[in-house]
């Protein structure tokens, strides 16, 4: 731990081939902050998370995470990587292990802890997300809010200093959500330092210390929760929170 920002992005632009989908974006998460990222289907918001986290390469700009700057370099990957836990909108679990042993894998190969110590570690954080009882199934037979909340669990047993979530409920059914949800505002709670990528707005509300707008590759609003719902200055905000409040 330091004293840097959490992530720290300054005029990141990114382009798939002659596709430009990042302009100019400047972000900065703090240490214990909590970052909602909504916006249209298509304009950037995965990209932008998924740089964060070198899933995706970026031409111009720069990430620091920790005070780390981000380069392609694989040990300056493996790095962030350590530091910044991920999940997705479908939940990557691997099909062919247990929930606990999805859990517990990890922490073997990159944490390099002693099998028993992985599962008592991976059992832990099954139990926070409340499903320890699910610890011997595969993931197939789980409902996708468990399978949701076995990828949070792995994720978090992994003890990262930032968790990025891409749509975690997006995927869900209905009745599902807010048992993912729960989760999510417990750790947010705990003080996790988050960036969630989600149109739960309602979350948003609770849980965000900002929320930031994305439209077309640029970021064009940028507000504490309170001001973001109430008096959001772009015309595209406007139009985006009037099809999902
Ligand atoms: P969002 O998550 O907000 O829906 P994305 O970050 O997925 O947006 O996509 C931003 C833009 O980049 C879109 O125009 C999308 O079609 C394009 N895009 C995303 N991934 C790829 C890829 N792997 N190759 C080419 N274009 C991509
Ligand atoms: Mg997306």
């Amino acid at each position: 731990m330091n004293d840097e920002p959490a992530v720290h992005i300054r005029d990141l632009c990114k382009w798939y081939g002659d596709l430009q989908v990042l302009y100019d974006v400047d972000l900065t998460i703090a240490r214990g902050e909590r970052l909602v990222i909504c916006g249209p289907s298509g304009s950037g918001k995965s990209t932008l998370i998924r740089t964060i986290n070198a899933l995706e390469g970026f031409q111009k700009g720069e990430i620091t995470v920790s005070g780390v700057r981000l380069t392609r370099e694989p040990a300056v990957v493996e790095g962030v990587r350590r530091r910044v836990g991920m999940v997705f909108q479908q939940f990557n679990l691997f099909p062919h292990l247990t929930v606990l042993e999805n859990c517990a894998l990890p922490l073997r190969l990159v944490r390099r802890l002693p099998a028993a110590e992985a599962r008592d570690r991976a059992m832990h954080y099954l139990t926070k997300v409340r499903i320890p009882e699910q610890a011997a199934k595969y993931p197939g037979q789980l409902s996708g809010g468990q399978q949701q909340r076995v990828a949070i669990a792995r994720a978090v047993a992994m003890q990262p200093e930032v968790m990025l979530f891409d749509e975690p409920t997006s995927a869900l059914d209905p009745e599902m959500v807010k048992e993912v949800l729960d989760v999510m505002v417990q750790l947010a709670a705990e003080g996790m330092t988050m960036a969630v990528v989600t149109h739960e707005m309602g979350f948003a509300r609770e849980v965000a210390d900002r929320v930031i707008f994305m439209d077309d590759g640029r970021i064009v609003e940028h507000a504490p929760p309170e001001v973001f719902f109430t008096t959001p200055r772009s015309e595209r905000t406007q139009a985006f929170l009037r099809q999902v409040l």
